[in-house]
């Protein structure tokens, strides 16, 4: 069997990271804590060739305060995030978050930038190279149907990023360096809503840091269903929060292949703002629990919210 030439990058600032990735733009893919890219990779699904390896980036792994904002480098730990004083103070919304995602171990090596960017998911795509040449290649790895709506033509695969569902639900925002320049940008225009590829990010473009703005004041409810409580990833997370002034958010994953966003104010009826969040969702069976099942839970998860976040 010939194996094919891997090259391996470890730069030391992101814009070292961002020159090397635009040299080798499509066949690269930078890798933090690795428990996205590397399940992926054994799994036959990305066959990059080349790794630019951003760990060794420092100033990407603080927690500072910027003017109005607390500002999280994109290579801080999940378990780094839910031992931070500030951001239990602040932001316990985050803290509950992170704390629901994966295991103690993984957390302890999986980034918040890697969450934000880990792929969506699908009882379909995530197997076995053999188990899917079995089944059948779906859209999501070069085949022409969507196994899971018996032969769509788009993807809904679920968007599984419980932090972001967090972080989109207290108006966040990514700071992003790329070839030639940086911006900052709402992290909820980060996604497409298309399940093929769910973000709108170039591969040679890194996230460097997470901005939150502080003095919020908001009460919060975090929701999540999943097969397993010590390890599993999403069948439907919610967050929902209330601000002082009366601003409403509701954000969902786990039902869409993007998070999909709900906001009103205190005069809204609740009972329309939960129907308008179960209207967006585009949920398919692609999960170990059904359609119908998640679709209900979000009109459970959500009362169960809005009675808990009542003033
Ligand atoms: C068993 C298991 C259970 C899990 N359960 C959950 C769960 O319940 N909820 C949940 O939300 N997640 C879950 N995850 C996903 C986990 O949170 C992610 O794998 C992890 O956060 C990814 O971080 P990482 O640093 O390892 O990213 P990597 O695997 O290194 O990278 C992931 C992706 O992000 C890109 N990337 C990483 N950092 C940057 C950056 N700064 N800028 C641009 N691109 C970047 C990489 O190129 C890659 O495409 C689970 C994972 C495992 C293995
Ligand atoms: S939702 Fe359909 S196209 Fe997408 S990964 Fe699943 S089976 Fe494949």
């Amino acid at each position: 069997m010939i194996q094919k030439e891997r090259t391996y990058f470890q730069p030391h600032s992101a814009e070292e990271a961002v020159n090397i990735a635009h040299k080798h733009e499509n066949e690269s893919c930078f890798i933090a804590g690795g428990t996205d890219v590397m399940v992926n990779k054994f799994q036959g699904n990305n066959e990059f060739s080349c790794f630019i390896d951003i760990t060794g980036i420092s100033e990407m792994k603080q927690i500072s305060v910027q003017d109005n904002y607390l500002k999280i480098g994109s290579l801080v730990t999940l378990d780094n995030i839910t031992k931070h004083t500030q951001i239990k103070n602040n932001f316990p919304l985050l803290i509950q978050a992170a704390n629901a995602i994966a295991s103690p171990v993984i957390r302890k090596t999986a980034t918040v930038g890697g969450n934000l960017l880990c792929e969506n998911r699908c009882v379909y795509y995530n197997q076995s190279t053999w188990w899917r040449e079995a089944v059948g290649h779906c859209l999501k790895c070069d085949g022409d149907i969507c196994i899971a709506t018996g032969g769509k033509k788009n993807c809904f695969s679920k968007f599984v990023s419980d932090l972001a569902v967090a972080l989109i639900c207290m108006d966040s925002n990514i700071e992003v360096v790329e070839h030639g320049g940086s911006y900052i940008a709402p992290l909820e225009n980060l996604y497409s809503g298309d399940g093929v590829n769910p973000h709108k990010l170039k591969k040679s473009t890194l996230i460097k840091y997470i901005h939150i703005p502080l003095q919020q004041d908001f009460r919060f409810a975090f929701k999540k269903l999943r097969q397993r409580e010590s390890m599993e990833f999403s069948s439907l997370t919610t967050a929902v929060t209330r601000n002082k002034h009366g601003k409403i958010k509701i954000v969902l994953g786990g039902v869409d292949p993007r998070p999909v966003v709900v906001e009103g104010t205190h005069g809204n009826n609740e009972q329309d703002l939960i129907k308008q969040a179960v209207k967006k969702t585009r949920i398919v069976d692609n999960d170990v629990f059904s359609r119908q099942y998640r679709k209900d839970m979000i009109s459970v998860f959500l009362n169960q919210s809005f009675q808990e976040i009542a003033v």
